[in-house]
């Protein structure tokens, strides 16, 4: 099991296209070939605005922010992001959040995701309700 971050929008003639729906800059967990999104936001997303806040600095700031060309390799954009359309073989994200899923590995995650004290709590609680 592995998980990443976050993620991107940027390289110029891309950027027309980006929405600003935020939902790509929301940190993964990765198992095997399967991308699941989780509700907890990279904590440089504006979850208002749906904006990064360290736009020009993304790539030092956060090194797991990934370009266009390495997030569409790796699955993290939905299936309905404009930077996938007309992709026949890209397969989305699971955005469906089922934390029950990762119960075998909560503690793990927490650490993997760094999550902040507010989110470890949730997350533990929810995965472990049936674990
Ligand atoms: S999911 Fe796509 S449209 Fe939404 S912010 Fe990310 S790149 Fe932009
Ligand atoms: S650093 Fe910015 S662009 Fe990269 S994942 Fe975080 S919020 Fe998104």
């Amino acid at each position: 099991m592995a998980a990443n971050g976050e993620n991107p929008r940027e390289d110029e003639d891309h950027e027309a296209r980006c929405r600003r729906c935020g939902r790509c800059c929301y940190k993964k967990i990765i198992i095997g070939q399967t991308v699941f999104y989780t509700p907890f936001p990279c904590r440089f997303l504006d979850v208002e605005t749906k904006l990064c806040s360290v736009y020009d600095r993304r790539r030092s700031m956060n090194p797991g922010c990934l370009t266009v060309p390495e997030g569409i390799a790796r699955g993290v954009f939905p299936a309905d992001c404009p930077y996938v359309q007309g992709l026949s073989e890209y397969v989305p994200p699971v955005e469906e959040w089922n934390p029950e899923l990762f119960a075998g590995a909560a503690d793990e995650l927490v650490l993997v995701l760094n999550l902040n004290d507010e989110e470890r709590e949730k997350f533990l609680s929810e995965a472990k309700a049936v674990g």
